[in-house]
């Protein structure tokens, strides 16, 4: 019988994938589509992007469903397409990474702001993450990341859906930092590490995360994973982007090495990171080196 996704979390570091979003753009994604739909009318090049992965040794694949809720997707046209898209991604990346390795289906922001600050009610929301999730989990995910999340009401919204869907679906909740100062980090909304942690454990996901992080470089996500251990026990998630993107002559460019990142890889998995994988910017290049470097740390304390 194939083991579960948390069980393998608890008993050894996973090496996920690295960006899908801006591998879509390398891809001929142009701007104002929508990545999410190619689940449906470009699968081989999702497949081919999740197969680079897979070749990097990537044994967690994060579906390409970032923005695919009904809500999200509301800006192409294409909510009432939510379900079929995430069952798609979902099947795709079962596909490449076979049985032997994990799926994650993908919930990201739904880009705006729940009421009072903006219209959308806690309700509607649910309800398009409830229609994301069942096709997520219909295709075959392990479990689900909510990522990329600065607003902590969003996670919780999410996490009900999830919730609601089907009990017993392990859930990493995935939180963005600004780095206000050294070793010190705050949501967009201004809420502490700490706090975000606190709300996390009570709101039972069981994988902490933090992902694309503005302003911060490997070093930060350190310093973030020790932050987060010393507050839980549970197992964590970390996704370092490849620093801040800029554009150089019409192309947007990440600063971060494979070689730069993929050295910090020890330091992740000593301060306690369980699956380590990569946000924007970061490539099958990268991921190849983080495994790598989680093979030394392997076979150092073995
Ligand atoms: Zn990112």
């Amino acid at each position: 019988m194939r083991e579960a996704f948390l069980q393998a979390v608890r008993r050894r570091a996973l090496l996920a994938d690295g960006a899908m979003g801006t591998q879509l753009i390398e891809a001929g994604l142009a701007q104002g589509e929508s990545g999410d739909e190619w689940s449906l009318s470009q699968p081989e090049r999702v497949r081919k992007i999740h197969a680079a992965y897979v070749a990097a040794s990537s044994e967690v694949l994060v579906t390409n469903s970032f923005q695919a809720s009904s809500l999200a997707l509301a800006r192409y046209g294409l909510s009432e397409k939510s379900y079929e898209l995430n069952l798609r991604a979902a099947r795709i990346a079962r596909d490449c990474v076979g049985q032997a390795g994990f799926v994650l289906g993908d919930v990201g922001p739904f880009g705006g702001f729940l009421e009072p600050l903006g219209t959308t009610s806690r309700r509607d929301l649910e309800e398009s993450f409830a229609i994301q999730v069942n096709g997520l989990l219909d295709g075959g995910a392990d479990g689900i990341i909510i990522e990329t999340m600065t607003s902590l009401e969003e996670i919780e919204t999410a996490v009900a859906a999830i919730r609601r869907c089907r009990s017993g679906v392990p859930i990493v909740g995935s939180v963005t930092f600004d780095r206000v100062a050294d070793g010190d980090f705050r949501t967009m909304t201004g809420v502490s590490v700490d706090d975000t942690v606190d709300f996390l454990v009570r709101l039972g996901t069981e994988v902490l995360g933090c992902n694309c992080g503005t302003g911060l470089h490997i070093g930060d996500y350190v310093q973030l994973v020790a932050a987060y251990r010393r507050l839980s026990d549970l197992p964590i998630m970390v996704q370092p982007n490849a620093g801040q993107p800029r554009l150089d002559r019409g192309h947007i460019v990440y600063d971060e090495t494979p070689e730069r990142m993929a050295g910090a890889i020890p330091g992740l998995i000593e301060a306690g990171a369980s699956v380590v994988g990569g946000c924007c910017g970061t490539t099958p290049q990268h991921i190849a080196l983080f495994r790598r470097q989680m093979e030394h740390v392997a076979s150092a304390s073995s």
